[in-house]
C-alpha cells in the first residue's frame, strides 16, 4: 500500500512519522548476485518512527511474495535458536498450561524447529509458513503446516476448524508483516478466553542504543517497541500483560498478550519496559539524529579498516552471507579487493555473489583452505557459536571480528 511506513503508520494509521535512520538505497537484503558483475534493483531504506504509537518502520517497497515464498533461511541451522526453542516449549509444560485436547499455533513456523518440541507431548501443533520449500521440511517432521501468509481470513478458517488455540507463538514474524493491522486482527480473532499469545521480536531500542543498524532491511517492515505492541494490540481487543527481556538476537522482547480483562494479572514488567523506552528517549527525533551520526562514523571506520587491511596485506574474509552482511556491505564502498569472499554453510548461497561488487560466497571448507588472517562475523547475534566453530578449524592464527555495534575483535 503506497505511503504505508513512509507517510502513515502501518500500526495505527497515524501520520506523525519522523525520521529515525536513513540508509539510502539498498538492494533487498536476501537477494544475491548470480554473477560477480551482476546487478540488483535498489530501493530506499529509511527507518521512521511513529509519534502516535511508537512503532519503528520502513516503507513497503517490495511485496512479501518476493522475499518469503522462496526463503533460504532455516532456523534449524543455528544451535542457538534450536536450544532457545526447546527451552521455550519445556517452560510451557513446566507451567502446566496444556490439557490433552489443546492445540498450539505457530505463525512463521519455519522448518518446524520449535513446533517439533510439542510432538512428544501429544499436543496438536499447527504451523503457518508461507515458504513452500521450508514448509515441506516441517511437514516431513510430522507437523501440519499451512503454506500461506497469516491473515485475518486464515484466522477465521482456523477458528472454524479447530476453535481457539491455547497458545499462539509469533516469534520474529510481526517485523515481516506489511499489513500489521490485519495480522493483529487475526490474532484477536483466534484469541479465546484461555489463549495466550507470545510474540518475540528484537526491540527498536537495539538500534538506538545498541547501534544495530544492520538489522534494518526491506523485509523488516516493523521495529517493535513495548509502547507500540501495547497500543496496537489494545486497538484490536488484546492486552499486553507481561514483557520478558531476552538476550537472543542481540536483545529481544517477548510480549505476552491475552484478551482484554483476561485471567492473567498485568505484570510489573509492562510498566517497567514502557518507562524505560520513554527514559531512553526512544521517541525523540533529536536522539535519532545522534544515532545517525554514530552510524555514519561506524561505517567510515569500518571502510577505513578494510582499506588499511589491503595495504597491510591482510587476507580479510567474511562469515555469514546473511541480511546483516548485505546491509553493511551495501552501505560502504567495498568489493573483493578488500573482502576476498564470504563463507556460508547454505549450499544455496554458495556460488552466488554479495552485491554490490560481487564478493563471492564460498563454503566454510573453502574459507579454511584459503588461510585467512582476519574474518568478519556478520551474524553478530550468534558470534560465540560461529567463533567457536572457526577457532576449532583455524586455531589461534586468525583474528575474528564483528563490525557492529563497532569494529571489535571477538575474544574467543
Ligand atoms: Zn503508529
Amino acid at each position: 500500500m503506497e505511503g504505508r511506513g513512509n507517510t502513515f503508520c502501518r500500526g495505527c494509521l497515524g501520520e506523525k512519522l519522523f525520521s529515525g535512520l536513513d540508509l539510502g538505497e539498498l538492494p533487498i537484503a536476501n537477494e544475491l548476485l548470480k554473477s560477480a558483475d551482476g546487478n540488483l534493483d535498489r530501493f530506499p531504506l529509511h527507518l521512521k518512527v511513529c509519534n502516535d504509537c511508537g512503532l519503528g518502520q520502513v516503507a513497503d517497497v517490495v511485496t512479501p511474495d518476493r522475499i518469503f515464498r522462496d526463503y533460504r533461511y532455516l532456523s534449524s541451522m543455528s544451535s542457538t535458536f534450536l536450544e532457545h526453542a526447546s527451552e521455550f516449549v519445556s517452560r510451557r509444560f513446566d507451567e502446566g498450561v496444556f490439557a490433552p485436547d489443546d492445540w498450539v499455533l505457530e505463525i512463521a513456523s519455519n522448518d518446524g524447529y520449535l513446533l517439533k518440541n510439542f510432538l512428544p507431548f501429544g499436543i496438536k501443533a499447527i504451523g503457518v509458513e508461507p515458504a513452500e520449500n521450508v514448509a515441506q521440511i516441517s511437514r516431513s517432521l510430522g507437523i501440519e503446516t499451512i503454506s500461506e501468509f497469516f491473515s485475518s481470513d486464515l484466522a477465521k478458517e482456523l477458528l472454524a476448524k479447530h476453535g481457539s488455540p491455547k497458545l499462539i507463538i509469533a516469534n520474529n514474524v510481526m517485523a515481516h508483516v506489511p499489513d500489521l493491522i490485519d495480522f493483529v486482527k487475526g490474532l484477536s480473532i483466534l484469541c479465546g478466553s484461555e489463549t495466550v499469545i507470545s510474540i518475540e521480536n528484537p526491540s527498536l531500542m537495539n538500534i538506538l542504543i545498541g547501534m544495530q543498524f544492520d538489522t534494518i532491511y526491506h523485509e523488516h517492515y516493523s521495529y517493535l517497541t513495548a509502547t507500540s505492541v501495547k497500543q496496537i494490540s489494545h486497538n484490536h481487543g488484546l492486552h499486553l500483560f507481561k514483557v520478558e527481556e531476552l538476550s537472543i538476537h542481540g536483545g529481544s522482547n517477548r510480549y505476552w498478550l491475552q484478551i482484554q480483562n483476561g485471567v492473567f494479572p498485568t505484570d510489573s514488567s509492562v510498566e517497567r519496559v514502557l518507562d524505560f523506552e520513554i527514559k531512553s528517549r526512544l521517541f525523540d527525533p533529536a536522539e535519532w539524529d545522534v544515532c545517525a551520526s554514530r552510524v555514519a562514523k561506524i561505517l567510515e571506520e569500518f571502510q577505513a579498516w578494510l582499506q588499511m587491511g589491503k595495504i597491510e596485506g591482510y587476507r580479510i574474509y567474511g562469515y555469514g552471507a546473511a541480511a546483516k552482511a548485505s546491509t553493511i556491505l551495501n552501505s560502504i564502498d567495498t568489493g573483493p579487493d578488500f573482502l576476498v569472499s564470504i563463507a556460508d554453510v547454505s549450499l544455496e548461497k554458495q556460488m552466488r555473489y554479495m552485491p554490490p561488487n560481487g564478493i563471492k560466497i564460498v563454503s566454510p571448507q573453502e574459507l579454511f583452505a584459503q588461510k585467512p588472517t582476519d574474518i568478519i562475523i556478520f551474524p553478530w547475534n550468534i558470534k560465540v557459536e560461529i567463533a567457536t566453530f572457526l577457532r576449532a578449524h583455524l586455531g589461534d592464527q586468525v583474528r575474528l571480528w564483528c563490525a557492529v555495534p563497532e569494529l571489535s575483535e571477538v575474544d574467543i
